[in-house]
């Protein structure tokens, strides 16, 4: 097992249906801590950078225009194996596909509206985190 740290995003669907608190419960039940955390209003130029692998696919632009369309809650979990622990509570990118009992199954409205973003490898959530955060605003949990 390894102790590692990932990227979540609860997306403007999800802040606006107020589940910040029920996809924060999840978290913590299964054991992940929330060691930084921020409200915040991506600029289009934010949303831009950070979908920037997807920005030849067909649905780019609409998926920025709905990532700046409201306040997002931005945190850092850490806990072993974060990253994937993290993307089997999300479950799959479309909440038909999603295995029940996972946030998307339960929660999420479309393929595109699907209440969270949590990176999908370590490499990843380290160039993640460091686009929202930086070292000092993180707050490991050693005891
Ligand atoms: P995320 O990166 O947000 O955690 P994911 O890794 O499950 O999601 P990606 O393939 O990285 O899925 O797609 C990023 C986001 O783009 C999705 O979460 C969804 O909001 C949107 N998206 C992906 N595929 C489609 C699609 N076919 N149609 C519309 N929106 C899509
Ligand atoms: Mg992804």
């Amino acid at each position: 097992m390894a102790l590692e740290r990932t990227l979540s995003i609860v997306k403007p669907d999800g802040v606006q249906k107020n589940l910040i608190g029920e996809v924060y419960r999840r978290f913590e039940q299964a054991g992940l801590r929330v060691v930084a955390a921020r409200m915040m209003q991506l600029s289009q130029a934010q949303a831009e950078g950070f979908y920037a692998v997807h920005r030849e696919r067909p649905f780019f632009k609409d998926l920025v225009k709905y990532m700046v369309s409201g306040p997002v809650m931005v945190q850092v979990l850490e806990g072993e194996n974060a990253v994937s622990k993290n993307r089997e509570l999300m479950g799959a990118t479309d909440p038909k596909k999603a295995d029940k009992g996972t946030i998307r199954a339960d929660l999420a409205a479309s393929i595109e509206e699907n209440v969270v973003h949590g990176s999908d490898s370590v490499e990843n959530a380290k160039n993640e985190i460091a686009y929202f955060f930086a070292a000092a605003d993180l707050c490991p949990r050693t005891r």
